[in-house]
């Protein structure tokens, strides 16, 4: 008989749809039960082992075995994202909706680098969707990419070979091409740096400017760097803003900087990964106003689209200057006038990858499930309980709300009942209190540094928060906090 990895007889097929739909009820199951349990616990010694150390697998140990460990060493131990007390870093928590999605997406295959098919006509539909809701005028190009990191590397490309005055695809960066400037701001995100140097200008062409005291970058300062670049024979090409910053939720202000753009002849990139999606609230949008002048923005749906990992996404402006930066041609890819080759290989000439797989699906069928006004309508309430957080915070004399709240992230520090201690032990004891709140698996949040201090911060990106764990979170921390310090009565 042929060989093949499908189940080989009606009977194989039986078996595997029943421990497929044992699958799909056990994790409706867990994700109906989620809010129960802990959000994170730690690995026991043994699970740890026994996923490091396995040999290869050689031999079949079935289907029934490897959902059996997955079940047993796998899906216990994740960061904690999926629950309703996950604020940490910016992760999503994922949707029934979207995880079906993605099943449906694997099972169809779609090779999404384009082709006459259905696949692309989804992702095509899409783009022009997120296009709108962000603002963006019809006809605007577009990618789902695998996330943030990647839709904003691949704006930045584009606007460096716009903007660069000499193919950079043709010649790549010579020496005297050294002298090409990026700027952005001290709070942005390190895809930045990361991407300078990838793309060979290096960090030594990447300007950071320096926020004020909201963390909003200085367009004052940014305007007097780029004069004295040019000044010096350097040739600034592009600006990078941000809307939400990673630490703070700051946003830059987007009319100024569009401004400043179009006076000076710059590429006009947006970095939202999570806040762009803010846009999609009306009584929000104001404060945004602005990002829709970007030439390029990129934006996550698997942080605050609540999708699952990963989708994220880029739209650029100008169809063809994007196309310009990616399109290649081979012999083997020849596009004919019918036929699946039909049309090409779109995304494949918007981006890095080939082969793509059919993320678009997941984002499709949310919109459509869900429609877009409930989703704008849990993004809101992610911004209604980050102030109502903000109460809390300043309605205790114990805490300390450390910034005033811009979109989503909060913040805070416990600072006990004596307000004498040095910022240094403020640090050790919110360091501590952290990792007690988390290893508890009370809630994750996570943390950051606010010149010298240590700030416990609460990202909200969770669809499935509610208001008392809010309480519950701002309740454990002064708990705790008062625990250690009457552990540690010299503490301060
Ligand atoms: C998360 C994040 C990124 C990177 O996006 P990924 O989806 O993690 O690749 C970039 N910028 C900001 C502001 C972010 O929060």
């Amino acid at each position: 008989m042929d060989k093949t990895l499908d189940p080989v007889d009606a009977a194989g097929w039986a078996e595997l749809r029943a421990v497929g739909h044992r699958m799909l009820d056990e994790m409706f199951a867990h994700l109906e039960g989620l809010r129960e349990g802990p959000v994170w616990q730690a690995m026991p010694a043994g699970v740890r082992e026994g996923l490091s150390g396995e040999r290869v697998p050689m031999e079949p140990q079935g289907v029934e075995a490897a959902y059996g460990d997955f079940v047993r060493a796998v899906l216990p131990y994740s960061v904690g994202n999926r629950h309703a007390r996950f604020f940490g870093w910016v992760q999503g928590n994922g949707t029934p909706v979207g995880m079906l999605a993605d099943m449906l997406a694997a099972g169809m295959n779609a090779h999404t680098a384009g082709f006459n098919q259905a696949s692309t006509l989804v992702e095509e539909q899409v783009l022009a969707w997120l296009a709108e809701l962000m603002g963006m005028p019809v006809g605007t190009s577009g990618l789902l990419t695998g996330g943030g990191s990647v839709a904003n590397l691949i704006g930045l490309v584009v606007g460096q070979q716009a903007k660069a005055g000499f193919d950079v695809r043709e010649l790549g960066l010579r020496d005297g091409d050294a002298a090409l400037r990026v700027y952005c701001s001290t709070e942005t995100h390190n895809w930045m740096r990361k991407s300078m140097e990838l793309i060979g200008m290096g960090r030594a062409s990447l300007v950071a400017i320096p926020v004020d005291a909201e963390y909003r970058l200085r367009v004052d300062l940014l305007r007097e760097a780029i004069a004295a670049d040019r000044a010096a024979g350097l040739r600034p090409i592009c600006v990078v803003g941000s809307v939400g910053t990673v630490n703070t939720g700051a946003t830059d202000d987007m009319e100024a900087l569009a401004d400043l753009c179009a006076e000076e002849d710059l590429w006009f990139h947006v970095d939202g990964a999570f806040g762009a999606m803010a846009y999609l609230v009306d009584e929000f949008r104001p404060k945004l106003k602005g990002m829709e002048r970007a030439d390029s923005l990129a934006f996550d749906l698997h942080k605050w689209g609540y999708l699952p990992f990963e989708v994220g996404c880029v739209l650029v402006r100008d169809a063809a200057l994007h196309t310009s930066a990616f399109a290649t041609s081979a012999s083997y890819l020849i596009a004919f006038e019918r036929g699946p080759i039909a049309g090409g290989l779109p995304f494949a000439d918007r981006g890095i990858e080939l082969t793509r797989g059919f993320k678009a699906l997941k984002v499709w069928m949310s919109f459509k499930t869900h429609g877009v006004k409930a989703i704008a309508g849990v993004i809101e309430q992610n911004l209604v309980q980050a102030q109502y957080l903000a109460c809390l915070l300043e309605a205790h004399a114990e805490l300390e709300l450390m910034l005033p709240v811009a979109m989503n992230v909060v913040c805070f520090r416990f600072v006990g009942a004596r307000s004498l201690a040095s910022d240094g032990a403020l640090n050790a004891l919110n360091r501590e209190i952290v990792m007690r709140v988390q290893e508890r698996g009370i809630a994750v949040p996570s943390t950051t540094m606010l010149q010298g201090r240590m700030a416990i911060r609460v990202a909200i990106v969770n669809h499935r928060s509610r208001r008392e764990d809010f309480d519950l979170l701002v309740e454990s921390v002064v708990d705790i906090g008062r625990e250690i310090l009457g552990e540690t009565p010299a503490r301060g």
